[in-house]
């Protein structure tokens, strides 16, 4: 499960993050562009928007659920 308290500080502010246990496997990316970006000089994901309509939702939703080591939360702020 995510951590808020090790959340990525470039992760715009809302609910949804990247914390670090991220292995940058890209599935988020994949998944959810609108809302996920890679920080390229750190090599991990983060949450560049939070989603805005109901189907960025669902794929945020979907990436969080997808991704294979629990790095991404929901309940950030
Ligand atoms: S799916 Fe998880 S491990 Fe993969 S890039 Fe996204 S946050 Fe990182």
């Amino acid at each position: 499960m995510a951590d808020l308290a090790n959340k990525y500080a470039q992760n715009v502010g809302g609910k949804f993050y990247v914390d670090d246990q991220c292995i940058d496997c890209d599935l988020c990316r994949e998944t959810a562009p609108s809302n996920f970006k890679r920080d390229d000089d750190g090599g991990h994901s983060f949450v560049y928007k939070q989603p805005e309509s109901p189907e960025e939702e669902t794929l945020c939703k979907e990436a969080m659920e997808g991704c294979p080591v629990e790095a991404i939360g929901n309940d950030g702020e």
